[in-house]
């Protein structure tokens, strides 16, 4: 197997290959993931967490964003990846709560002028220091606040799924034309360093013809968390697990294989008696079949907790386990000699700063973004067909445009 992208001991190590004797190898790596590691009673060090590794650019060379919602991703995620960003930084905020806006506002060194309510969203249009939206919301509550967005003028980031209906994706797209701005979909996947090394991988052919590929993404869904409760509610939520992370497997693997699915059979799950899954489903299963032969599967579930992507190749098979963690996630590819761990320079939890740094870059050199609007409507209307499939018990057909067809 080549690697173009400069191949070396240090950022490829045999983790596996019984038949290369490395056996004992294979045992460490499988042993550390599933262990508990034994802490010593004496001082000692350990290993240094997954950090990013760059420091922010000069603040007026970064485009000012600002966040809309200020609740567990944003305030966990979305913030501090910006504060650490070279091309964007934090320029203004929206929330309904005004202690959040005084304490993240002065965390953040966002001015008073820039914080807004919901109902003053309106009034970013006369902050000139404020480019781009960031709306991390309640799934249902996206298309009204990007909306509300492009007519401030501003450029929009919006989370995923992009909303709860390819008609609301659809209206969003058409005000982002509209008002002429760029409208980007939050799929940090494709900014994480070990999906971007597969993906380069796969199309350098080094996996030779995927024919099959599976992805599972599940994770517990918590009632007692405040960001989980609108998760249970259908209005808000939009669907179950499917919409909140089986998304990354379908989005994942149509970006790996670079093809569009023809077909689709599902099943969802709602466990009776489950108060939790009384609106929406806990797992979600579905197949889905290519013009070109190529078939994938995919689940997600409320219960387990696994993020992990198989990729099945002529020539080797490929496997991101987690492949969609904040931070972490690891590629291991098997070839008939062994198994590989491909190891990224780049930290993983560098996927934020990179996703929202491509969006200043596309805005401030006109370039096109990776993961537009028009790419959150097509996986929209692909879960309308899983959930139309698991409706119907019957494989639905689908259009070129993702749309179900009859
Ligand atoms: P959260 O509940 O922690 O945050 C939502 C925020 O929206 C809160 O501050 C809440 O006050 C506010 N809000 C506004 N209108 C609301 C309403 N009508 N009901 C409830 N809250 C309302 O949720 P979260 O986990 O941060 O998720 C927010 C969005 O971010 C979702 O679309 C989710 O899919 C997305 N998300 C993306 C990632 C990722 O890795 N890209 C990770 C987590 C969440």
């Amino acid at each position: 197997m080549t690697d173009r992208s400069a191949p070396s001991a240090s950022r490829r190590e045999f983790v596996g290959g019984l038949a290369l004797g490395l056996g004992g190898l294979v045992a460490s790596a499988t042993m550390a993931g599933a262990q508990t590691p034994e802490i010593p009673n004496a001082p000692t060090g350990r290993p240094q967490p997954e950090l990013e590794t760059t420091p922010p650019g000069p603040a007026d060379q970064r485009l000012g964003w600002a966040v809309i919602g200020l609740g567990d991703f944003a305030q966990g995620y979305a913030l501090p990846a910006l504060a650490r960003a070279r091309a964007s930084r934090v320029a203004g905020l929206v929330s309904g709560n005004p202690d959040k806006l005084r304490s993240v506002g002065s965390q953040y060194g966002v001015p008073e002028a820039a914080r807004f309510g919901y109902d003053r969203m309106g009034d970013m249009r006369d902050e000139a220091a404020i480019d781009v939206a960031y709306v991390i919301t309640p799934n249902s509550t996206h298309a009204e606040l990007v909306v509300k967005a492009f007519e401030a003028g501003k450029h929009v980031m919006c989370e995923k799924p992009m909303a709860t209906s390819s008609a609301d994706c659809q209206r969003m797209i058409d005000a982002a034309r509209a008002a002429d701005r760029k409208l980007m979909v939050a799929y940090r996947a494709h900014f994480e360093p070990s999906n971007v090394k597969l993906k380069e991988m796969l199309d350098a052919g080094e996996l030779g013809d995927v024919l099959f590929a599976n992805s599972d993404h599940h994770r517990p869904l918590e009632p007692s968390l405040p960001r989980d409760q609108w998760r249970m509610k259908k209005a808000l939520a939009g669907g179950g697990s499917l919409v909140d992370i089986g998304i990354y497997s379908l989005n994942g693997l149509i970006w790996f294989l670079g093809e569009l699915p023809n077909r689709v059979s599902a099943t969802i799950v709602q466990p009776p008696g489950d108060a939790r899954f009384a609106e929406v489903e806990d797992i979600a299963a579905a197949q889905l079949e290519f013009p070109s032969g190529k078939r994938i599967h995919i689940s997600s579930g409320y219960q387990a907790n696994k993020k992990r992507i198989d990729l099945f190749g002529s020539k080797a098979t490929a496997v991101l386990d987690p492949a969609t963690a904040y931070g972490g996630n690891r590629l291991r590819v098997t070839q008939p000699e062994g198994t590989l761990e491909v190891l990224v320079e780049t930290p993983s939890a560098e996927q934020f700063t990179r996703e929202i740094d491509h969006l200043s870059h596309a805005i401030r050199e006109g370039g096109e973004v990776l993961t537009p609007g028009e790419m959150g409507l097509r996986d929209l209307r692909l879960i309308e067909a899983i959930y139309r499939s698991a409706e119907i018990g019957q494989p639905v057909d689908l259009a070129p445009d993702m749309t179900m067809k009859g």
